[in-house]
């Protein structure tokens, strides 16, 4: 999962006493850490804090940018009333294989709908689509967070939230010598939500950076 820069006894610590966690996303941590890319998923105290702000803003209607093996997905499905709806994008049939196996087993899959394919087209449909969400989660590729940010400014509503993962990208944001196009992608986005006049935004030092942005 997603490494937290704390001490690793410190990041223990607030797992152990805040991320109890539902059984269909304590399965699907432990499949996925069988696999080569578990470093992908996003931590345990990360999908709590994603809960918390899916409730805390009455969402309804959420987006998310990269699925991967269903984490992320579930946590915020859980977190929706009832009637909520997931949006769902992601290119990977194999990793999408498995979270819909795992929306189906935790009597989710009525309220996500998967998009496979680039998800700029994805976005770019829903916003001709006059679509509206209340929440947004982007953790995706990384070259890409630009264009996936600006096209979520646009999709969510006002007051509602866009959270980006990876945005401390394990420190290597702040190493100016560090110019790999993972690291000057990050800093990219960082600079535009920071400085876009339609968001207020902050990073949450929390698994590997989360910048949240509310839209005003
Ligand atoms: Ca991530």
């Amino acid at each position: 999962m997603n490494k937290s820069l704390l001490p690793d006894d410190v990041a223990a610590y607030i797992e152990r006493t805040f991320c109890e966690e539902s059984q269909i996303l304590t399965k699907i941590r432990e499949v996925t850490a069988t696999m080569p890319e578990a470093g992908m998923q996003i931590s345990a105290d990360q999908g709590k804090f994603l809960s918390i702000l899916v409730k805390s803003i009455g969402a309804k209607h959420a987006l998310e940018v990269g699925v991967f093996t269903g984490y992320s997905s579930s946590v915020v499905a859980l977190a929706l009333p009832p009637d909520g709806t997931v949006t769902a994008c992601d290119v990977s049939e194999e990793f999408t294989a498995h979270a819909r196996r795992f929306w189906a087993e935790g009597g989710l899959d009525k309220k996500i709908t998967l998009h496979l394919g680039p998800a700029i087209n994805t976005l770019d449909a829903l916003l001709a689509e006059k679509r509206v969400f209340d929440f947004v989660f982007i953790d995706a590729d990384k070259p890409n967070y630009c264009g996936y940010f600006e096209r979520a400014v646009q999709l969510v509503r006002p007051n509602g939230l866009i959270a980006i993962d990876n945005t401390l990208w394990s420190g290597r944001v702040s190493d100016a010598s560090d110019l790999s196009e993972g690291t000057v992608a990050i800093r990219q986005v960082n600079e535009m939500v920071s400085n876009d006049p339609r968001v207020d935004s902050c990073l949450v030092p929390i698994g590997d950076g989360i910048t949240l942005a509310r839209k005003r």
